[in-house]
This record gives structure tokens, sequence and C-alpha cells, in this order.
């Protein structure tokens, strides 16, 4: 079977690689560098407890309070494309207590293998930077601490089973002394893993050349041309390659809404900008990652230095850095470390988040469009859930079933106007 992936983001490379493990001669297109969009400066948390959608209650208010604060780590930035009213609209209802509930309970079932399928990654030596010191939520305050109990005893009942504990106090610096002992107390989430995001794409890519898989950088696929045998395709580049296909899977991040727009398939998909530094400084650093609650900001230690990374900027779908976001990002997240402080800048970043309207992926077939398979909309989890969508993903594309786990997340969700009936 000829597959082409679209997009070799984390969560294409990890669809491209596992479809490569079932046997599928694979291509990989990308417009530009592979793992160099979003799935590169990021904090590279593989979270199962986080795995909650961002459109919650609360979403309005947050998202009334950033238009107001130029400190807010959300903001909204429109755009003149259409369709952007009604995705802030539909974002903000998705956000009700029942569908947010729901949205929850299915990131949580999906999430629970995550780890499982990181460390099927490392059994078939797929190499990148790999850190188990689980990963702590730090509280300036003592009542954001014991509200956020609330939120793991409701992911208990989600089913969420690794070990948390309740740092306070001199507790605190005991147990991370780079954390401020301002700071009132520290939750850590002790299964939680993180990687260096850029060394998981390249271990991805490299584990699919092995396989003989192949990767085209910078060219952008222009179009997804049916052919006359139903359910094959053909995938044409800016640079005039055709790639014949017997299944596409668009992993394009925020793009694939305008990639699959001509195909009478809508997508609704916004980006959300985030920024990030990663630099070697003097001090103690963190020896775990850190949320830092109150600022949303991450804090990231890999091997050759930290990252501070942040924002959530919605809409336009620009790449400049914003230095007055990065210095806030970089302000805030220092603000709960006792003395580490960058001295030698290693890189600064921006990346665009794919964010569904409901802020859960979209995952599966595209219904009248045999052949054609979505796998994006990862908003903040994307390299959390790219193991394991990339091996669910394969096994439905390869023809193995259903994959139950990823029943919630598929395209048809947004009801009937999502695909228009095929006249191709
Ligand atoms: C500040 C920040 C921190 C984050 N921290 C975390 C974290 O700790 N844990 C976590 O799980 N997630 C995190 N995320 C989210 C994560 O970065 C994304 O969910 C993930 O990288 C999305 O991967 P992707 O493969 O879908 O998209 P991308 O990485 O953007 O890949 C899409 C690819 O498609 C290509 N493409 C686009 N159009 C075309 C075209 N026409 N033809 C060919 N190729 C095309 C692009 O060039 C790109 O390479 C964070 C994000 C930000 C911004």
């Amino acid at each position: 079977m000829k597959t082409t992936v679209i997009g070799a983001g984390v969560i294409g490379l990890a669809c491209a690689y596992e479809l490569s493990e079932l046997g599928h001669e694979v291509t990989v297109v990308d417009a530009g560098t592979a793992g160099a969009a979003a799935s590169a400066g990021n904090a590279g948390w593989i979270t199962p407890f986080l795995s909650m959608p961002r459109a919650a209650p609360g979403a309005v208010r947050d998202a009334l309070s950033s238009f107001t604060s130029a400190e807010g780590p959300a903001r909204m930035r429109p755009h003149l494309e259409a369709g952007f009213a009604s995705w802030v609209l539909r974002f903000l209802l998705a956000g009700s207590r029942k569908r947010s509930a729901r949205a929850t309970a299915a990131l949580q079932r999906f999430s629970r293998h995550a780890l499982e399928h990181v460390d099927s990654l490392l059994d078939r030596g797929v190499e990148f930077e790999h850190h188990t010191d689980g990963l702590a939520v730090v509280f300036k305050q003592a009542a954001n601490l014991e509200n956020y109990r609330r939120t793991a005893a409701r992911m208990r009942t989600l089913g969420y089973d690794g070990t948390i504990t309740v740092h306070r106090g001199s507790d605190v610096t005991d147990f991370d002394p780079a954390i401020s002992s301002e700071v009132a107390g520290v939750l850590h989430l002790e299964s939680e893993r993180h990687v260096r995001p850029e060394s998981l794409s390249q271990g991805l890519a490299k584990s699919l050349l092995n396989n003989g898989g192949s990767l085209i950088e910078g060219e952008p696929v222009r179009r997804i041309l049916p052919q006359r045998t139903p359910g094959t395709w053909t995938v044409v580049t800016a640079g005039g390659k055709e790639i014949p296909s017997d299944h596409v899977v668009v992993a394009a991040g925020y793009a694939t809404r305008a990639l699959l727009k001509p195909l009478g398939v809508t997508v609704p998909l916004e980006a959300a900008k985030g920024t990030s530094m990663t630099a070697r400084g003097e001090g103690i650093a963190p020896s775990h990652p850190l949320k830092l609650y109150e600022n949303m900001v991450a804090c990231s230690p890999f091997d050759d230095g930290v990252r501070l990374s942040g924002t959530f900027d919605i809409g336009r779908r620009d790449f400049a850095l914003n230095r007055r976001r990065l210095d806030m990002v970089v302000r805030h997240g220092l603000s709960y470390l006792a003395d580490w402080r960058p001295t030698e800048t290693r890189s600064t970043w921006v990346g665009h988040r794919p964010t569904s309207v409901d802020d859960t992926p979209i995952i599966g077939p595209v219904a009248g469009r045999p052949g054609l398979y979505l796998a994006t909309g990862h908003g903040t989890l994307g390299v959390s859930l790219a193991p394991v969508t990339g091996a669910l993903a394969a096994r439905e594309i390869a023809g193995r079933g259903e994959q139950s786990e990823l029943t919630p997340f598929r395209l048809s969700r947004f009801g009937a106007r999502a695909v228009r009936p095929a006249t191709l």
C-alpha cells in the first residue's frame, strides 16, 4: 500500500513511522523542515493528567479578560478569513460544563495509553531525549493548590491512576531546590514524562527512513486529487511532484483546514500561537518540568538547557517573534524559580498549535472520501498524544479495525456540514 502523509510534524511522523512498521510504503511530504513547526520549541510534556480541553468552564471569562490585559497568557488575534468568528463562538460554547466534561473523559480515555506507546517507541529503537521525573504543578497561591486537588480528584474518577504527591512549605525546596521558597506548594504528578520534542520528531523520521520510508522536505502540497480508481489519490506539490497514493493522511497542523477546503471538507481549526526560549543559565536549574500555574508558563529542563514556554494567542498566523510576549513568559517563569537565571540563549521560537473548535483532536477517515484520513487538532497535547495517535491511526488505515479510543475524535462530530457530498 502506498501511503502519503502530508505534514512532517510530530503527528504526521508518528503516523508515518507506525504505518511503515505495518508494511506500508510511506512518503512524508512537508512544506518546510521535518519537525520544525509547532512540534519544535514546545514544552515536550507527555502528560495523561493534563489531557483536558482548554474549551472549559471559565473560557468565556478568560477570553474577555484577555482583551483587556496585556499580560494575559491567552489572547484573541482576529483575522479576516471566513469562519473565525464562528470558530470563536463554537469554542466558547464547547466550554460548557457538560461538553467540556464529555471531552475531558474522552481525552482521559485516549491518553491513558500515552505512556505505553512512548515505551513502545523506545523498545523498538526510536531514539529521543526522554525524562521520567514526572511533572510538577507549582502554585504561588495556596487556594489554587487546594482547588487543583479537586481537579486531581476528578481525574481519578475518570481513571487517572498516576501517583500524585503534594509538597508544601520547606518540603518544596527539598523536592526541587530550583523552586522559589516563596511558592505555596507543588503537586507532583510522578508518572508523567517529558521529551525533547525536536528529538522525538528526528527519532521518528530516522526510524521511518530505516524502515524504507521517504521524506520530502521543502515541498508544499498544493492539491490532493482523486484518481479515476475510487479511493485512490494523487498528491500534487508546488514543485510539480505527483505522488500516487492508496491512502493520504493529512497531518498538516492548522494548514489542514486550507488544504482540505477544495475537497469540500471543512476542518474547524485555528492556530494558537505560542513562544519559547531555551537557554543555559546560572543558579540551580530545575530537575523536574514545572507547570507554573498562575501564569500558565511551562518550564522544561533538557539535557542542554532550560526551556520556558507559553502564550496561547488564537487567530492570526504570523511567524514573527513577539519580544514582549516572550519577555513576559520568561519574567513570569523566573518568578517561580529560586536563583536560576538565563545567561546564554540557545534558541527562541514561535509555533502554532492546531486547535479545533472543541480543543480535542480530529482523527479518522473522512466520510465520502475513501482513502483520505485526518490526524490533526491536537492543540496543547500534540507531543503527548503523538505516539498513541500514530499507533491507533496506523491500525485503522491498515484495515486492522476501528479503534474505539478514536471514536470521539471523528470529523463527523461536527455534523453533516463538515463534509460536502462528494462530486468527485
Ligand atoms: C508553547 C507551546 C508549548 C507546548 N507544549 C506542549 C507539551 O508540553 N506537550 C504537548 O503534548 N504539546 C505541546 N504543545 C502542542 C504541540 O506543540 C502541538 O500539538 C504539536 O506540535 C502539533 O503537531 P502537528 O504535527 O499536528 O503540527 P506541526 O508540528 O505544526 O506540523 C505540521 C506540519 O505540516 C506542514 N505543512 C503545513 N502545510 C503543508 C502543506 N501544504 N504541504 C506540506 N506540508 C505542510 C508544516 O510545515 C508542518 O511541518 C505546545 C505548543 C506550544 C505552542
